[in-house]
């Protein structure tokens, strides 16, 4: 293969005298990472290939090194790819700092509704996986970039597999294109098979031995024991800082103060005053930037430790240094597609043995350290699947299929995935997108489907959004869009239960009582943080979390945008207009037909056509058990639970999607059966 490259920067061994300290000082630490050594193969191999592979143990500076080679080698314009956004922007600050530039100008980054970064200046961006593939809607070929680097390529994520299969295509059309797979763990084969045996840099970590300590029994309650595990380790370990790994932001979250709560108590107890003091931090990716940074940052040298309490962000994305015992429940949320259903799910599940020897792996980095499992040895061995599931074979496509028809790729059968998909999945996803009128009878992307690809939202919530001016509530819908792209908003503190659910009760009466419905609640949630000012003081007194909330502002002053260039006007019925949230719950299910359910005697409620039994999630304000609900989400916990519901009316579903609710379709149920009892009512009419 022809050399492309463009030559060495020859002054880049000298550092600049100019350079401050802290440059140096960087530097210096830069220099003792495990990648360093590799500079020269990883640039020399790049001239005579265009692709390579590079795995290397987690922390040994694969993300933030890397592409710096990259640039110093004269590469213009480098993409370097992350499965999370919490990744991309911790790694594009560390990376600006390092280099002695500003973040935003010669380093950015680009994630879902923010983008820091210089069409023209940028020489390095990281960027989150799905948001690379959006920008090759305009530019198929990613002409935009001469070096992309797929980080985390072990994951699997559902964007990194698609943007694999794009790439392989584009690298035969553009010669000079270069491209970096990165990844943490040992299933290089794989990477390089696909890539027609492209050339593999093993980088060989520093890791020191890591013990593995498993529970005698199986646990009943992982949070309890998690706890359990921290507090024996800071009352008996000698010093080194902790690594805890569990699920989600509410979960981390209560075991901080938890943890807090019971150092505070023991050490005030005159008789374990010998305790040290234990510094709790989250890590997981709705926490503000300044509150992430403090887990890199060393504790106070009066003998404090640290423990981390993270997602799963912590077991290959965000490497913290210093971490000698970690304690690992065994699980992680991950999505989940039920394709019968069409559902999409969250739900805690086991993780798999590589996940858990990624986890233990994270005590070993600076010397010889333990990890905790709180689960036996016999289910490690018999339980837990050798490897992740990739996401794409566990994911709803409908998505994806919407992402290549929109790259115009038209064969979606014989798209080059890496693993593909069951038939039947594509079948789902095709069928949902022409259900929403986003693909014509012959599969082709409509007017109204390459709009909705242009929105970062999931296909039902774009639907709604693009054709919410219909309904004359597009300013309410772009509330409700924003509202539900954020965490959720209710806080709900375990002693404060009862004063939490009344000031929920307040703002629900102030949105027009609880027929209103949950998603009408959100959109007065909204309004009501505008009218306070954004006061962080309402937020508080009303139980709601301030940042979520202004994050949910932040997203819809982008929504309002991205609809004003799509040309989709924004308006509202009025503040006052008695009709304002039935037109909110016309629009809602306009895009979110699919997800209805109905009331069935002695039964609770049924999805519509897979007939699943689920039950209002008790977070709901829908009190009067309504005949029919739309909702937004399907949640797995103890129980089937539907959360964010409103009522709909009958008719509605004939009249805004006679296609999905025509009896005919149905096989003999119950859904066919209260759906002929409806047109047997509206005949009556
Ligand atoms: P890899 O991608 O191979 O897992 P990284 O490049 O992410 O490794 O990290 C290499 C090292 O850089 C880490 O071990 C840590 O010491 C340091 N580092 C990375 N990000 C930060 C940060 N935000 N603050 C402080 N140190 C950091
Ligand atoms: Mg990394």
């Amino acid at each position: 293969m022809r050399d492309h490259s463009p030559p060495l920067c020859p002054e880049w061994e000298s550092t600049s005298p100019g350079r401050s300290a802290r440059y140096q000082a960087l530097l210096e630490s830069r220099r003792q990472l495990p990648v360093f050594p590799h500079r020269d193969v990883v640039i020399h191999t790049l001239r005579r290939h265009q692709v390579l592979v590079l795995v290397g143990e987690t922390g040994s500076g694969k993300t933030t090194q890397v592409p710096q080679f990259l640039v110093e080698a004269g590469y213009r314009r480098v993409a370097c790819t992350q499965p999370r956004r919490i990744a991309a922007v911790n790694v594009a600050k560390r990376v600006a700092e390092e280099m002695g530039v500003q973040l935003g100008a010669e380093v950015g980054y680009t994630i879902r509704f923010e983008d820091v970064s210089h069409p023209k200046r940028t020489r390095l961006k990281y960027v989150t996986d799905g948001m690379l593939l959006r920008e090759a809607y305009g530019d198929p070929s990613l002409t935009r970039y001469d070096c992309i680097l797929l980080d985390e390529a072990h994951e699997r994520t559902l964007n990194t597999d698609v943007l694999m299969g794009l790439l392989k295509s584009v690298l035969p059309r553009r010669p000079e294109l270069r491209l970096v797979v990165m990844s943490a763990t040992l299933e290089s084969g794989k990477f390089t098979d696909y890539f027609d045996r492209a050339p593999l840099v093993n980088v060989s970590g520093r890791m020191y031995p890591v013990r593995i300590e498993y529970m005698p029994q199986p646990v009943r309650d992982y949070l309890l024991a998690a706890e359990e595990a921290v507090m024996r380790i800071h009352r008996d370990e000698p010093p080194g800082d902790i690594l805890l790994f569990l699920t989600g932001a509410e979960e981390i979250d209560s075991v901080c103060d938890r943890l807090r709560w019971r150092v505070r108590t023991e050490r005030d107890s005159r008789s374990a005053a010998a305790l040290a003091p234990l510094l709790a931090l989250p890590l997981y990716s709705a926490l503000p930037p300044p509150k992430q940074q403090l887990v890199f940052e060393p504790p106070p040298p009066d003998g404090t430790r640290k423990v981390i309490v993270a997602t799963n962000v912590a077991e290959t994305s965000i490497t913290i240094d210093g971490i000698v015992y970690v304690v690992d429940p065994g699980f992680v949320k991950s999505k989940i597609f039920n394709p019968r259903s069409r559902v999409e799910s969250l739900l805690v599940s086991a993780i798999s043995k590589a996940s858990a020897q990624q986890r233990a792996g994270r005590a070993g980095r600076t010397r010889p350290g333990t990890c905790y499992r709180l689960y036996t040895e016999a289910s490690f061995q018999q339980e837990l699947a050798e490897a992740t599931h990739p996401e794409i074979l566990r994911s709803n496509l409908a998505t994806v299929v919407l992402t290549l028809k929109k790259l115009q790729v038209q064969d979606l059968v014989h798209f080059d995935f890496m693993d593909p998909p069951p038939p039947e999945t594509f079948m789902r996803a095709l069928e949902m997108l022409y259900y929403l009128h986003a693909l014509d009878d012959d599969g082709n992307l409509t007017q109204l489907g390459s709009r909705m690809a242009d929105l970062p939202l999931d296909p039902p919530l774009s639907k709604m959004l693009l054709e919410s001016d219909r309904f004359r509530c597009s300013d309410e819908a772009t509330k409700l869009a924003a509202m539900l792209s954020t965490q959720i908003v209710f806080v709900r503190p375990r002693n404060k239960q009862a004063e939490a659910d009344a000031a929920k009760l307040r703002l629900m009466s102030e949105a027009g009582g609880s027929g209103a419905g949950d998603h009408a609640l959100l959109v007065q949630v909204f309004e009501a943080y505008l009218r306070h000012g954004q006061s962080t003081r309402w937020c508080y007194e009303h139980f709601l979390n301030d940042r979520a909330l202004r994050h949910a502002v932040h997203i819809q002053q982008q929504l309002a945008r991205t609809l004003h260039r799509l040309q989709v006007p924004l308006i509202s019925p009025g503040v006052r207009a008695p009709d304002r949230w039935l037109r909110l719950r016309q629009c809602v299910l306009h895009g979110y037909f699919m997800q209805v359910a109905f009331w069935r005697r002695g039964k609770s409620y049924t999805i519509v056509r897979d007939e699943q039994t689920v039950f209002l999630h008790p977070s709901t304000v829908v009190q009067h058990r309504p005949a029919w609900v739309v909702f937004h989400e399907f949640v797995l916990t103890t129980r089937n639970y539907i959360r964010i519901v409103s009522e709909v009316r009958p008719e509605w579903l004939l009249q805004l999607a006679p296609h999905y609710f025509d009896e005919r379709e149905y096989a003999d149920g119950a859904s066919r059966q209260a759906l002929q009892r409806l047109g047997r009512y509206r005949a009556s009419k």
